[in-house]
């Protein structure tokens, strides 16, 4: 092994949420903590980049808008499954996470009159989503890194594969890392860990979702004993373009895009009248999937029957204003021109609301360690999140774990020791374990049989039988891993074993995912059960917490908080 390196504040991870983090912390000690920044991609590579449509924050109440509303709508959205206080502290601070990126010099889209401008997006009652043309993560993160550079007690570790996160007696030490580049196994000591490795999406097979998220950190977190809490609960987006699932925006519909069946009608007329293209995610989802299951879709290949995004009568200065890179991507990848035809889309597996246990402030239960961003689950999205509420999330809760992590590591003094122990173990997973299988199972046909497995049963739809047939899928996945062999034997950027580690957790993630689904009796948000139609209050307005034993998850529950809107009917 090489020499020991050490920092005070371990990030892992460079999207939204650990560079905010990074920053928050650097600034909260005017640049004097040691942070050590860790992500298996390029820096700017992170699925954060990809953010297309905007980040909610009011911002004009003399408009109508207000926090009340904001906070209302996001907990509607939820299916009354986010913790009411959570939502509350989210909404009061976004507006000044939108002035502190504008000082720090995003291009925020403008009004004529120069003021930052909002456009509308799916259950929010407001035009509430502040966005840089459709590149609004882009121009996040690039504002972000530039910030970054001013502070030099940063330390990067770019490429640098994370495959455990080390602990002692229950406390955490710091993580084992595979460095890219080399090959060579790395440990990494920290005195607090913020967590912010991104969500699942490649779990499945058409998902908007870059190929390295693959839900590592839910999977390391979960490994050493921290619950994962609403893991079931998984949104899908109404408009994944056919058949790659590269997302279209909602920005779409909140400039005036329409959907249309194989009729040629605004079908949403009949699901949500009040709100039509604008209602929430969960519901159109539904919606799109009852229209093509009852013919009234256009045929594609493989079973991706499709509904159609129409965009021609925006006219094409505003889709080139606004849209610019939605119709480039329809173009390259469809050959469709979105200003003289509609965009062939259908829903596409998005976002994992759940995710690791925090607390309020980021906090999970293992001490010193935080989470944040769409690998953390703070409970503000509930059962379904509203577009344009995860960027934001991001942001506000990068900055509060970089705050509180800095704050708990001043008072932490001495030497970070080496858990020996950890660092055997972690080795040994890698070298006598992974590497020595010599099994006939490919790794690539497991994980083409888990994202067809997630495809079928955990849907926007689901039924108790494709859930017990989905579980029983993952375990025989699970026993088929332990005999495959790597077939890639190199140092130098050795995918086949990144891929390889990347399945294990992905098992990990799947595993939590249909059993929570299956327990879960009811219809809530984004978790739809043919078998249980409807939302069950008395028994199931509460959060599962699912922790790691050798013979598979243990579900627990914990209370969530309504503490200032009881749960009623959601209508739109
Ligand atoms: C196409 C698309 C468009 C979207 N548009 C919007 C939008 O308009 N508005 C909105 O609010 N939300 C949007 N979202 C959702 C939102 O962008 C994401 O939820 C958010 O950016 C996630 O950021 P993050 O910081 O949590 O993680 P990510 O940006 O996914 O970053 C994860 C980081 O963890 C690192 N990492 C992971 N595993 C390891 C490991 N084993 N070792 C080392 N490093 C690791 C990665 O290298 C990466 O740096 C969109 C998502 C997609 C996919």
């Amino acid at each position: 092994m090489s020499e020991t390196i050490s920092h005070d504040i371990l990030v892992l991870g460079s999207g939204l949420a650990g560079l905010r983090a990074a920053l928050a912390a650097s600034i909260a000690t005017k640049g004097k903590i040691d942070i050590g920044l860790v992500s298996k991609v390029q820096l700017m590579r992170s699925h954060s980049v990809a953010a297309e449509g905007g980040t909610a924050a009011v911002l004009r109440e003399e408009e109508g808008d207000s926090l009340d509303l904001h906070a209302w709508d996001t907990v509607k959205g939820s299916d009354f499954l986010a913790d009411q206080d959570t939502v509350t502290l989210f909404v009061r601070n976004m507006p000044g996470e939108i002035f502190q990126l504008e000082h720090w010099g995003i291009p925020w889209s403008r009004r004529p009159d120069g003021r930052i401008d909002q456009r509308a997006f799916g259950g929010h009652s407001f035009p509430r989503a502040t966005f840089a043309a459709d590149k609004t993560g882009f121009f996040e993160m690039q504002v972000l890194y530039d910030t970054l550079t001013r502070y030099e007690n940063t330390t990067r570790y770019d490429e640098w594969f994370v495959t455990s996160i080390l602990t002692e007696d229950g406390e955490f030490r710091g993580l084992s890392a595979i460095d890219l580049a080399t090959g060579e196994f790395h440990v990494i000591l920290g005195k607090a860990l913020i967590i912010a490795t991104g969500g699942a999406g490649r779990i499945s097979g058409f998902t908007t979702y870059s190929h390295s998220v693959t839900g590592d950190g839910i999977a390391m977190a979960y490994r050493v004993g921290i619950p994962i809490k609403d893991m079931e609960f998984i949104q899908f987006h109404p408009t994944g373009l056919i058949p790659t699932g590269i997302l279209m925006t909602e920005g779409c519909r909140g400039e005036g895009g329409y959907l249309l069946n194989k009729q040629g009608e605004r079908f949403m007329e009949g699901y949500a009248p009040g709100k039509m293209e604008l209602a929430p995610r969960d519901i159109i989802s539904r919606a799109m999937i009852t229209e093509i299951n009852q013919g009234r879709g256009f045929e594609g290949v493989n079973g991706l029957n499709y509904a159609h995004l129409d965009l021609r009568h925006l006219g094409a200065d505003k889709i080139n204003e606004r849209l610019g890179f939605i119709r480039e991507l329809a173009m390259k990848f469809v050959d469709v021109d979105p200003v003289y035809e509609p965009i062939p889309v259908r829903p596409v597996f998005h976002y994992a609301m759940g995710g690791i246990h925090t607390d309020i402030n980021g906090e999970t239960p293992m001490k010193g360690v935080w989470a944040a961003g769409e690998t953390a689950c703070v409970s503000m999205h509930g059962a379904n999140r509203l577009g344009t509420n995860s960027t934001a999330e991001c942001l506000f809760w990068g900055k509060i774990t970089g705050e509180e992590a800095a704050k708990y590591v001043r008072g932490v003094t001495g030497e970070v020791k080496m858990p020996q122990e950890a660092v055997a173990k972690a080795r040994a997973h890698l070298y006598n374990d992974i590497l020595k299988r010599e099994g006939k199972e490919s790794i690539y046909e497991i994980r083409q049989e888990l994202r067809r497995n997630v495809d079928k049963n955990l849907g926007v739809y689901r039924n108790g039988e494709g859930l017990k047939e989905g579980c029983r899928k993952i375990s025989e996945l699970k026993e088929r891993y332990l005999k495959i062999s790597v077939r890639d034997r190199s140092k130098a950027y050795n995918i086949d074993l990144m891929y390889t580690l990347e399945l294990g957790f992905m098992l990990d993630v799947a595993e939590v995912a249909f059993n929570g689904a299956l327990n879960r009796e009811e219809s809530r948000g984004s978790h739809a059960r043919l078998d249980f139609t409807k939302r069950d209050d008395e028994k199931w307005l509460k959060h599962t917490l699912a922790t790691f034993s050798a013979e598979g998850p243990k579900f627990d529950f914990s209370p969530v908080d309504i503490s200032s809107w009881k749960p009623v009917e959601r209508t739109y």
